[in-house]
């Protein structure tokens, strides 16, 4: 990678769709390359396709749009060296910057003000061998940890996760998310009732606003 550059999948303009942020309007930078191969995984496209794009130019791009909200994600984003210098360019202009990370990458060097949205990988996503856990250490208050659910399983495994980090005391937010096609967002909803559990049941808003499989949304 050429210094000050990042390899970008995409840049588009939208709506968040899966966080305490959902429905806000939002600009979203998806660098290319991830290390997993979560078996629901919805951007495939992003492992290898994009383009070199100078940090300059990105942070150009996303401000052009006028928007006070910025996410940087893939892939997984931070398995390019050079992310740090656009995040650090992005709220050096302002911007409420949010950060959507696997898990699976060291989240130690990110900068306190970033919004962190980590995954927690579960049992169906076949990755779960994969999570740092040494990552839940770097959360803050302003952070959100997801689990995406492929089915029972996934939910009890993420209800025990949750209370032996007591990571609701931890961050701002648990969110708890169906794998599209998988688990009935009905199901969840009554398992978390049930439950009484401490976390945000969380649909994918962007597949229900677009077609599932629509790109740059
Ligand atoms: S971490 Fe995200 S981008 Fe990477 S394989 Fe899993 S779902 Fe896909």
């Amino acid at each position: 990678m050429k210094p000050g550059s990042l390899l970008v999948n995409e840049i588009f303009y939208s709506i968040q769709g899966e966080s305490t942020h959902a429905g806000r309007p939002c600009v979203f930078v998806r660098l290319t390359g991830c290390d997993l191969r979560c078996s629901y995984c919805d951007t495939e496209y992003s492992f290898y396709e994009g383009r070199t794009i100078p940090i300059g130019e990105i942070v150009q791009q996303v401000l052009a749009h006028g928007c006070g909200l910025a996410e940087v994600t893939g892939g997984e984003p931070l398995l390019q060296a050079n992310v740090y210098e656009l995040i650090g360019a992005l709220l050096g202009a302002g911007l409420t910057v949010m950060v959507e990370t696997s898990g699976a990458a060291d989240l130690s060097r990110l900068d306190p003000r970033v919004v962190k949205i980590m995954d927690l990988k579960c049992p169906g996503s076949g990755e779960a061998h994969r999570n740092l856990w040494q990552n839940l250490a770097w959360l803050t208050p302003r952070d959100e940890v997801k689990f995406v659910l492929s089915g029972r399983a996934d939910y009890e495994w993420a209800r025990n996760v949750m209370y032996e980090h007591a990571l609701s005391e931890r961050v701002n937010a648990v969110l708890l998310s169906c794998a599209f096609g998988r688990l009935e967002p009905l199901k969840l909803a009554q398992w978390m009732l049930e439950d009484r559990l401490p976390a945000r049941f969380q649909l994918q808003l962007h597949k229900y606003v677009w077609s599932p499989h629509t790109r740059g949304v």
